[in-house]
């Protein structure tokens, strides 16, 4: 250690994957923490939430960078973790680098503030029988925490049930019901599945446009999730060229879809399959100008086409509810239909209760809440700039394609060297200044629309390869390409894991990092079809300075 070597205390508050990687990446360089954790399980939303759930991201995305977990095998075969056995891999995790002795357990923080007497930042929990002190706080409580249930037209009239999808704990719940799900992301592709598979009737009602929906896995074929496209080539695409590059996706795809179809036509599944994975293309091409594949979320989850298409006749697509009556809602086409169940997969609504809702909380705390609700507000998502590095928000990023946790990462080996001091944020007028550009840059690429309604959304790689210079851990491709370009090509065309960012930097793990890249699994195909378009917009952009080339990993945000 340095002569100026910093140890400051930390109260971590929540313990989902976000408070647990910030836990032991704040230990790792030598802070004191405190985990304070309301339920008493380690591992968050997927402990909370549906336990039929499956992930719809794949572990090599999800998983953080120096623990691929129990199960080596998953490198080669991936494949996407059910909630309980992400929680399990969690708990695995926390075992492996000793943190659960860190974590207070049934243990709600109920207020939060600053002390300017002594500088310090106080905690009550629970009775609000002890107030802790720290130095600085990381708040790691999540985005899934309070539901947003709309209020709709005659709401007072219906008889039936209006329940969010954080009420929904089996599947087996919908047995025999008239089902109307609201919304159109992943969890409500997976609950119109469950409501057509169980149900007597299911309407999927979708006031605009869905997210682009991609399936978990590529045609059927289990061992190709297909979030193992997210290569650093792919993801480099420029994004002014997003609707040209999702032409060219979709219509690869459907040809790949056809052929199958073609040369295995006896092979049932995989039929039913290939028209699933058409009828989701068709959706997406009706939408391509409002939400190609780089200006919107990515509904990571075809469950909502296989619902469609497989359960025909008791599943339909319906527009925005325009009214409720007695036992029916009135759509926006103004067609009615029986319903005993709404379940809205609406989202949810970021709110820092222990910041706003307590006798200790002044007008400052009030503000800081109210301006942490919009995300991309704070400076990379994660700092606000009148408080600098001594309170953090963590988890708050969330890619339009890819896995919350892996950034969840990058900002705690941030928030860790800042808390060392050995790095420094920039100024206030530099931070709001950045801030400024980022939105704006937000808004260009993903609609103002969604920016407004979805404040966290942001790009995966252009966020993480920017968090990971910030921290020097990104790693350098010019000189790898030239010394080993084995790794090079993984690195370019294989799926983003966060290992790439333990080649080089504070706390790499070389030989580790370079093992689980070289291990994993990927598509080559397709990742080098795009390898060679990136090369061809670089060529254009370097040669003929043309801006909208510049490959989307360049940008600073
Ligand atoms: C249905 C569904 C499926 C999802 N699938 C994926 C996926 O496949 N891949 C992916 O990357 N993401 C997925 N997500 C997003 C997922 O929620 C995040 O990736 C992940 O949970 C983020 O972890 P977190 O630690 O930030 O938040 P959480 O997991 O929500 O953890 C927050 C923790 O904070 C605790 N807490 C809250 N308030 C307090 C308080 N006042 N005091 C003490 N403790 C508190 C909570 O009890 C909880 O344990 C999904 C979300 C949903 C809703």
């Amino acid at each position: 250690m340095g002569d100026n070597y910093i140890q400051v205390d930390v109260g971590i508050i929540g313990c989902g994957p976000s408070g647990l990687v910030t836990l032991k990446e704040l230990l790792a360089e030598g802070h004191r923490c405190t985990v304070f954790e309301k339920s008493n399980l380690l591992g968050g939303l997927f402990t909370q939430a549906y336990q039929q759930g499956i992930l719809v991201s794949s572990h090599l995305l999800t998983m953080f960078s120096d623990f691929v977990g129990k199960d080596k095998e998953i490198l080669n075969k991936p494949r996407m973790l059910s909630f309980i056995e992400y929680s399990q891999y969690l708990n695995d995790y926390a075992d492996y680098f000793h943190l659960k002795e860190f974590i207070q357990f049934q243990t709600e923080v109920k207020s939060l503030w600053k002390d300017y007497s002594d500088n310090k930042w106080k905690i009550c929990v629970n009775n609000f029988n002890h107030i802790y002190s720290f130095d600085r706080i990381a708040i790691c409580c999540g985005i899934f925490e309070n539901a947003s249930i709309p209020l709709f037209h005659n709401q007072h009239l219906f008889q039936g049930k209006i329940k969010h999808l954080k009420d929904i704990q089996f599947y087996e719940d919908f047995h025999n019901k008239h089902i109307c799900i609201v919304g159109s992301g992943e969890s409500a592709s997976d609950m119109i599945l469950a409501a057509a598979q169980y149900g007597k009737q299911a309407f999927l009602s979708i006031r605009k446009d869905h997210g682009f929906i991609i399936p978990r896995y590529i045609h059927g074929n289990r061992d190709e999730p297909a979030d193992l496209d997210t290569s650093r080539a792919h993801h480099s695409i420029p994004r002014a060229w997003g609707v040209l590059h999702t032409y060219i996706d979709m219509i690869h795809s459907l040809i790949k879809s056809y052929f199958n179809s073609f040369f295995y036509q006896n092979e049932d599944q995989l039929d039913e399959y290939n028209l699933i994975r058409r009828t989701g293309i068709y959706m997406n091409l009706k939408q391509i100008q409002t939400s190609n594949i780089w200006t919107t979320f990515g509904t990571k989850n075809s469950n909502l086409v296989e619902a469609l298409v497989k359960y025909k006749d008791k599943c339909s697509r319906k527009s925005g509810i325009k009214e409720l009556k007695r036992n029916s809602i009135i759509f926006d086409d103004n067609s009615e239909e029986y319903v005993d169940e709404i379940i809205c997969c609406t989202g949810f609504q970021i709110l820092f209760p222990f910041l706003e809702q307590n006798s200790q909380s002044n007008f400052e705390m009030k503000r800081l809440a109210n301006d942490a609700k919009i995300s991309h507000n704070l400076f990379k998502h994660c700092f606000h700039p009148d408080f600098g590095d001594e309170i953090i928000w963590i988890g708050f990023a969330r890619p339009a394609l890819g896995a919350i946790p892996p950034l969840s990462e990058l900002q705690a080996r941030w928030f860790a060297l800042l808390c060392s001091k050995k790095l420094k944020l920039p100024t206030k007028l530099e931070m709001n200044k950045q801030i400024y550009n980022y939105v704006k840059y937000l808004k260009w690429q993903l609609t103002s629309y969604r920016i407004d309604r979805l404040t966290n959304l942001t790009d995966y790689l252009i966020y993480s390869d920017n968090l990971a210079r910030t921290i020097g851990c990104r790693p350098d491709l010019t000189r790898i390409f030239f010394q080993e370009p084995n790794l090079w090509i993984k690195l370019m065309c294989g799926s983003l894991l966060n290992a790439q960012y333990r080649l080089t930097g504070p706390h790499a793990k070389r030989k580790q990092a370079k093992e689980i890249i070289l291990q994993a699994r990927w598509i080559k195909q397709s990742n080098i079809l795009y390898l060679i378009m990136l090369i061809c917009y670089a060529f254009f952009w370097f040669v003929f300075g043309i801006e909208s080339c510049k490959p989307a990993s360049w940008y600073p945000l």
